[in-house]
């Protein structure tokens, strides 16, 4: 990492990062699975907070803002609460950096 890098905040760091959204979920979370599931893991786990706990103890997710990291479903302890693969070619995150 070079110097000049490493004395940017995290707000500027975020203001060199593109998402491209895709229509179609890259992700999807099953909400009905994630009822039942106690730690909620992957609230705290996403760097981009994508998962909200709601009110019926359900999950409510937005894949918009996305950075491909693969850190939920490594944290997800329930099989099939949540669904991953990549975007379509030419969407999702784009680090620019320099
Ligand atoms: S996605 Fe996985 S870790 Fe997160 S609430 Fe659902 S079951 Fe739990
Ligand atoms: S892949 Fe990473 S950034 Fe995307 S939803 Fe999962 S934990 Fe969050």
């Amino acid at each position: 990492m070079n110097e000049r890098w490493s004395q940017l905040s995290f707000e500027d760091r975020m203001a060199t990062v593109e998402f491209r959204v895709g229509e179609r979920a890259h992700i999807t979370v099953d909400s009905d699975i994630c009822r039942s599931c106690t730690t909620k893991d992957c609230v705290v786990a996403c760097p981009a907070n994508l998962f909200a706990p709601t009110a019926d103890g359900g999950i409510l997710f937005n894949y918009e803002e996305c950075f491909e990291c693969g850190t939920c479903y490594q944290v997800c302890n329930s099989e099939g609460a949540i669904t991953w693969t990549y975007p379509d070619g030419g969407q999702g995150v784009v680090f620019r950096r320099g």
